[in-house]
């Protein structure tokens, strides 16, 4: 039997979560205040992901940079090879909330898309 501790990041609260896993299944999760505590916990330990947020450089815009953020849930353990990714990304002004600046990025399958909208010099 194993157990894992967590801070659930599901709202202001962080309930302090722990997991018993047997045979890498998770048998039980406590300290959870609501479901979703719950949800997040198996995921976590089994198959963790993230949203990523950033910002690309923008080129011909009204400022230098434009934040970002991948569209949907990414693998964990790819959140550092997509930040160096997006170190080299330059798009051209305009850009509106929701384009997609970076398709399939670091072969996720996820697209980053805009969060600000930066119009042209
Ligand atoms: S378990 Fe529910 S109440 Fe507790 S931090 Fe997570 S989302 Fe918030």
């Amino acid at each position: 039997m194993e157990e894992r501790h967590l801070t659930c990041i599901g709202c202001p609260m962080g309930c302090q979560l722990t997991v018993t896993m047997e045979n890498g299944e998770v048998t039980d999760v406590t300290g959870n205040t609501c479901k979703r505590g719950d949800i997040y916990a198996r995921k976590e330990v089994t198959n963790p992901t993230r949203i990523v947020t950033s910002s690309v450089r923008v080129k011909g815009g009204k400022i230098a940079m434009v934040s970002c953020k991948t569209k949907e849930d990414i693998p964990k353990g790819k959140i550092f090879d997509i930040c160096k990714a997006l170190e080299d990304v330059e798009v051209d002004a305009p850009v509106e909330i929701g384009d997609v600046l970076l398709r399939n990025v670091c072969d996720t399958g996820v697209d980053i898309i805009a969060t600000k909208a930066v119009g042209c010099k």
